[in-house]
């Protein structure tokens, strides 16, 4: 068996990659690996009830006793693994992947995502097969229904609550028909905001929309906030570690965006490190620099960013997709948390249009290639050679700096696949630089696989 867990867990079609076989297996691996007492929860999936059970099992067979939390937001799980005094959590969950998907992620007992070593610990119990307890040794399993609740109060002690409900500020909120159902329209309505819900009733098949918030999925709550005059819109992904906005006008606000005047309004009531993967847009950097932080890039994935803002003490970090890290509550991507904070900064200093507005523009062309796993190292190597003389970085995959922005180029770590962002000041500058890039990629790969068939 090769490495199961990929950079959230594991992944894949319920039933075929992700069977109630596999299941119960790695909860035993898992079981072995914490021993004790372990947290289990689950998204709004149809298959949930079913790979949770089996993973619980797992678990009991093997002497560990589970507290099962029900459905709700992997933070919500997270931070109940942090404030109580268990060994970890296990989520079922495929975040915003389609509906035919599921997944299991593990977490250790401070609720942040495992480190390699420990999953390849899991992963090598695993292949051993763990056996069974006697029948006097197994382990018991009780419910817990308080998390939802226990969450969005904890959420609500970490803002300025007042300021919040003195604002009056209308949102629209949409769930996705995901696990957010249980918090975040009860975060909102406990902050005094008034609030409309689209999709948020938990339904596995997600109704109203694919549950990845991009702008194109997002088409019903971004005319609704247009029609109702509402301050804000407010997205979760399926499993709302992840929460994107709509500003009062109707506008999609990209995920750099939205992390840029987060660590703006951080920084300027505590100055310190803001941690980012390589992939984030300069602006990012620049609004830090200018706020008096300082950035630090790690490789592409929240568990990478969450470790290295626990080892460097930072005051904030996040991803462009909309996960944002507050290490004062739970150092996970937490969507509440998101939701709240921004609230307040609105509270405090104003629409998010107008904030939007004094941030420094970037434009970022983002290419994906076929490219088979064998080839992601040469394809690499050749675009270094090509780029000679420029200043790289290589923290994930290979980013060549230009005057006025750079191309990040990076194997995709889970499809055969080659990803390119190319970012500029000048949008026709990213246009083209993406463009020569992905043609001289292409080229390469094609030659590559001709020479191999002769
Ligand atoms: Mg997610």
């Amino acid at each position: 068996m090769g490495r199961m867990f990929g950079t959230n867990g594991i992944r894949g079609v319920v039933n075929e990659e992700i069977t109630i076989d596999l299941a119960v297996r790695l909860g035993k691996a898992i079981g072995e690996f914490f021993h004790d007492k372990v947290v289990i929860a689950s998204d709004t999936r149809n298959s949930g009830s079913m790979i949770k059970s089996a993973v619980a099992s797992g678990l009991m067979a093997v002497g560990v006793n589970v507290i099962d939390i029900g459905t709700v937001p992997t933070p919500a799980m997270q931070y109940y693994v942090a404030s109580h005094d268990v060994d970890g959590g296990v989520m079922i969950t495929a975040s915003h992947n389609p509906p035919q998907f599921n997944g299991i992620k593990c977490v250790g007992p401070a609720g942040r995502e495992l480190i390699k070593v420990s999953e390849e610990k899991i992963e090598e119990h695993y292949d051993v097969d763990v056996d069974c307890l006697a029948w006097n040794k197994v382990g018991t399993m009780t419910y817990d229904p308080s998390a939802a609740e226990s969450y969005v109060n904890a959420v609500i002690k970490k803002v300025d609550a007042e300021a919040i409900r003195n604002a009056n500020l209308t949102v629209i909120l949409d769930c996705a028909n995901g696990a957010s159902y249980v918090t975040a329209p009860l975060l909102l309505s406990k902050l005094g905001v008034r609030v409309i819900t689209l999709n948020a009733h938990p339904q596995g098949d997600f109704p109203g929309h694919p549950s990845e918030p991009t702008e194109e999925n997002l088409k019903d709550i971004i005319s609704l906030v247009r029609t109702a005059d509402a301050d804000l819109g407010i997205a979760h992904d399926g499993d709302a570690d992840r929460t994107v906005f709509i500003d009062g006008e109707g506008n999609f606000i990209s995920g750099d965006k939205s992390l840029s005047l987060m660590a703006r309004y951080i920084l300027s009531k505590e100055k310190g490190l803001v941690v980012t993967p390589v992939s984030s847009s300069s602006m990012v950097e620049e609004v830090v620099t200018a706020s008096g932080g300082t950035v630090m890039y790690t490789q592409v994935g929240s568990p990478t960013v969450s470790k290295t803002m626990f080892e460097q003490r930072a005051v904030f970090g996040g991803e462009e997709n909309g996960g944002m890290i507050f290490p004062e509550h739970v150092l996970c991507r937490d969507g509440a948390m998101t939701a709240a904070k921004m609230l307040e900064c609105i509270a405090k200093n104003g629409p998010l249009s107008e904030q939007v507005g004094t941030l420094p523009k970037y434009y970022m062309e983002k290419r994906k290639i076929d490219c088979p796993n064998d080839i992601k190292g040469v394809l690499q190597e050749y675009l270094r050679s090509e780029n000679m003389g420029m200043r790289t970085d290589t923290t994930d995959g290979l980013k060549i700096f230009h005057d006025d922005g750079w191309i990040l180029v990076r194997p995709s770590g889970t499809e055969p696949k080659f990803r390119i962002f190319s970012e500029s000041k000048y949008p026709e500058v990213a246009m083209e630089r993406a463009n020569e890039t992905e043609i001289k990629a292409i080229e390469f790969v094609e030659r590559v696989l001709t020479a191999k068939t002769l």
